[in-house]
């Protein structure tokens, strides 16, 4: 890729801070860990989204989404190519009576909060999830009980031809930390989430349960994408990588959390290779103990 090129494109409808050359991707990735991405842009509108993706297409440069990057590992060679991030620059939102229409790069616990400061109920579950609505969506996060599917009305997306496509909660196929946003190549650009009138009391005791809940059991204090697997079909990720006396097993500066064995954690300068190392390290020992598949949860991008 022509990088000055590039930049030249990008520089004819985006502000210059908009712009992030060669973007350490550790800096906006929660597990503080891998390489570079040649950009990192920040649009602030759908109308600099679709002009980057038509700029991209048209010189056959490689874009990828992200949120917050709480579920992301970039490898250490970096990604070549676009990384647009939506994040704060992109997460206005607007109530009316029940229902909240948001830009997909609102933070979840400012809904939750939103929610809750007008006794709506529904995203209790969502307060301490790290990641935004487009990340939630498109990986229909979830917590105690409660997932994004289950708020959800519809979502807006554009696709790589730049076609708008208004997607209702059935049609996007949510799963147990999946969606078909990936499959069908779509940046979420907005979602609507139909809540309940609640009561304000007891909307703020489950998010303190919840907040109680996650900080006694989970290595907050520390760098990670939340739960490096899926729970396996029939058990827990994390009883099986105790069980497999993985518990605070280390490489490099990448561990299996102390606290947690279903969180994979950096303990300080841990390379995304440590962190690849250690994954494949737990998923050959579960495999090889209790013949169990272990599917990372955690999406990996880049080349090492
Ligand atoms: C401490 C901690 C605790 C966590 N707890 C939970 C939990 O309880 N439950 C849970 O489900 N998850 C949890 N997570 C994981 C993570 O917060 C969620 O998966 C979250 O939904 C990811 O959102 P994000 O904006 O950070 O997405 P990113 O990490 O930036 O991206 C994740 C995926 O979503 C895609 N994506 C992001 N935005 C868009 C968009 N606008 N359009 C299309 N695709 C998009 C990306 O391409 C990528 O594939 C936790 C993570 C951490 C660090």
């Amino acid at each position: 890729m022509n990088i000055e090129y590039m930049k030249m494109e990008f520089e004819n409808f985006l502000q210059p801070e908009q712009i992030v050359i060669h973007a350490p991707m550790k800096k906006h990735t929660s597990f503080k860990a891998g390489g570079d991405a040649d950009f990192l842009l920040t649009p602030e509108t759908e109308k600099q989204i679709g002009h980057i993706i038509e700029v991209c297409k048209r010189n056959n440069v490689s874009y990828y989404i992200m949120g917050n990057g709480s579920n992301l590992l970039v490898r250490d060679g970096g990604y070549r190519g676009v990384i647009i991030k939506l994040a704060s620059n992109f997460s206005k939102c607007v109530l009316l009576g029940e229902t909240l229409e948001c830009q997909s790069g609102v933070l979840l616990s400012r809904l939750a909060k939103i929610a809750y400061e007008n006794e709506l109920e529904g995203l209790a579950f969502a307060s301490g999830i790290p990641g935004t609505l487009g990340g939630a969506i498109t990986m229909n996060a979830g917590a105690y009980g409660g997932e994004i599917k289950d708020v959800l009305h519809s979502a807006r997306g554009i696709d790589m031809d730049g076609n708008i496509h208004e997607l209702v909660n059935g049609e996007l196929e949510l799963g147990y930390r999946t969606s078909a946003v990936q499959r069908k190549n779509l940046v979420v650009l907005s979602g609507v989430l139909h809540l309940k009138q609640g009561n304000k009391k007891s909307i703020k005791v489950m998010m303190d349960d919840f907040d109680a809940r996650r900080k006694s059991k989970q290595p907050l204090e520390l760098p990670s994408a939340g739960s490096t697997f899926k729970r396996p079909v029939g058990h827990f990720a994390g009883k099986l990588i105790e069980d497999c006396h993985l518990k605070g097993h280390a490489i490099g500066g990448a561990q299996v959390s102390t606290k947690h064995c279903g969180f994979i954690v950096n303990i300080g300068q841990a390379t995304a290779k440590d962190i690849l190392q250690l994954i494949e390290h737990v998923q050959e020992t579960v495999k090889d103990t209790f013949q169990v598949e272990m599917e990372t949860e955690v999406k990996i991008i880049g080349e090492d």
